[in-house]
């Protein structure tokens, strides 16, 4: 049995009140690990640490050594992979194929800001010659990270790889459903011999995210996670006034016309909303079908459902694991049954599957709710599940209208072939990303986040780094004379 601890100030330690918590692998029900169970107290250690780091010796550090810190920790996720991506899908039911995409990705993230770190200059400003004027980029200082249960490693590097690059000294609070991933990756940087309190790891629940958010010692917090969590972030780092980064949920419409190749649409429109069980925050699950291919759409859909393979995510033949907890399971069979009730049309699904390996474990079948309207609430709030409602749509401008009348914004695709069409849906979605015939790519050089009530902020690409420096004028006067201004 896996027993985690915490890593504070380059020391393995229990937490102070030494508890801990179960994880459970959610294909099985079983306890697969011990996690310590961090509170306050333990995060005000971590706080400590980080600060004495930041204004101690990490000051020092060097671009290209922050630029080859994070190539190593590339190579040592790249080397750790297999049981990385292992402890992944144990921990949160994902396939191993996904998980094992997740430690690709998260390796070149690694990559792709050690490159951009590597770059990094300060630039002179034209001035007066006697006067050295440059502008600088300087870490914020001492970040808490948060991160959510769905890609919990993945998440943690886009916020780890440019708050360390930028020079900043860092706590990471993963989830306390899925500390796995993060507790291995601690192992991975204690490996690499960092100053003490450079890299601190507090597990445990929103006691520890809250008192990131509140410390002042604290100057930036950077969160993934839900809106209700987000807004309590936001009000709690006023305190300070602290930096902050939100990536929150989302309502992403998967908007299909009717000159769209809809061999690709269906295929995509399944893997927008089946991919890692729905819980993705980008996840397609609201399909908006133009009217007159939307019954065909939608008869075509239902024939593939039943032929998506539920199973453990270790079963190299497994399309689609379970969700990651009873919780979760419950609020999505809760809204599908709001759905019928609101009229919504079932089509396929919405159970529990049927059969002795689905009795324990956190399953649900691929659903398809048809008819659904704008107003109904799950045509409006994130369902974060297997599940595709389809809608259906007469003009360009209703399916604009519609796609955007949510409080969210983080992502969307269109699918046509009429460039024109195309162009105006692209620039007229008020998302962070829109994708047209295509869905769910994201890469590092691509900035990532929400409009609206999706967040504040960006992960990925030259601002996701920018996000962790602070900008200095510094003005250097090597021939001052005095001016006589005053009383002269
Ligand atoms: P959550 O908000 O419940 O928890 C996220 C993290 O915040 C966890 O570590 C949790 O312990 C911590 N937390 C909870 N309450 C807190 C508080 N009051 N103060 C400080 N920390 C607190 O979210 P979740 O259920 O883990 O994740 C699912 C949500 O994350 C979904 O809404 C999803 O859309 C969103 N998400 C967004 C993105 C994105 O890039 N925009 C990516 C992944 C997930």
């Amino acid at each position: 049995m896996i027993k985690t601890q915490l890593y504070i100030d380059g020391q393995w330690r229990a937490p102070l009140e030494n508890a801990s918590r179960e994880i459970v692998n959610p294909a099985l029900e079983e306890v697969i690990a011990q996690a310590a169970e961090g509170t306050r107290a333990d995060a005000r250690l971590a706080i400590a640490a980080a600060r004495a780091a930041f204004d101690g010796p990490w000051r020092q550090s060097t671009i290209r050594e922050r630029a080859k810190l994070l190539n190593r920790i590339a190579e040592l996720v790249d080397r750790d992979a297999d049981e990385l991506a292992r402890l992944e899908s144990l921990n949160t039911g994902k396939t191993l194929t996904e998980s094992k995409t997740d430690m690709g990705d998260i390796a070149a993230t690694f990559r792709y800001f050690a490159g951009l770190v590597a770059a990094e200059s300060g630039a002179v400003n034209e001035a007066p010659h006697h006067v050295i004027s440059r502008t600088l980029r300087e870490p914020v200082g001492v970040c808490g990270l948060i991160t959510p249960w769905n890609y919990p490693l993945l998440q943690a590097a886009w916020k780890i790889a440019p708050a360390l690059g930028a020079g900043n000294t860092v706590i990471i609070k993963p989830s306390n459903l899925t500390p796995l991933t993060t507790w291995h990756f601690t192992r991975l940087i204690d490996e690499l011999g960092l100053p003490p309190g450079v890299f601190n790891l507090v597990s445990g629940g929103a006691e520890v995210g809250a008192e990131l958010a509140e410390s002042r010692d604290v100057d930036l917090v950077s969160f993934t996670g839900g809106a209700v969590a987000g807004e309590s972030i936001m009000k709690a780092a006023t305190g300070n006034f602290k930096r902050i980064g939100l990536e929150l949920g989302g309502k992403n419409p998967n908007i299909v016309f009717a000159d769209a190749d809809l061999d690709a649409a269906v295929d995509y429109a399944l893997n927008a909303a089946f991919f890692h069980a729905g819980q993705v925050c980008s996840a397609g699950s609201r399909l908006m079908i133009e009217d007159s291919i939307y019954d065909e759409f939608v008869a075509r859909l239902a024939a593939r459902l039943p032929r998506i393979v539920i199973g453990n995510g270790f079963h190299a033949e497994t399309q689609m694991g379970p969700v990651q907890s009873a919780h979760q399971h419950e609020k999505i069979l809760g809204l599908v049954q709001a759905g019928i009730a609101e009229g919504a049309r079932l089509v396929y699904g919405g159970k529990r599957p049927a059969g002795e390996v689905y009795a324990r474990g956190f399953w649900l079948e691929p659903t398809l709710l048809a008819d659904v309207r704008p107003d109904m609430r799950i045509a409006k709030e994130e369902i974060f599940g297997p599940v595709i409602t389809a809608e259906r749509f007469v003009s360009e401008e209703e399916a604009l209208r519609a796609a955007n009348d949510t409080p969210y914004g983080l992502a969307a695709a269109v699918w046509t072939r009429d460039l024109d069409k195309a162009n105006r849906m692209s620039r007229a979605l008020r998302f962070g990303t829109v994708w047209v015939n295509d869905y769910h790519p994201y890469f590092p050089e691509a900035p990532w986040g929400g409009y609206k009530a999706s967040g504040i902020g960006r992960e990925l690409a030259r601002i996701g780094l920018d996000e962790y420096t602070e900008l200095k004028h510094s003005y250097i006067n090597l021939a001052p004379k005095a001016m006589g201004w005053f009383g002269a």
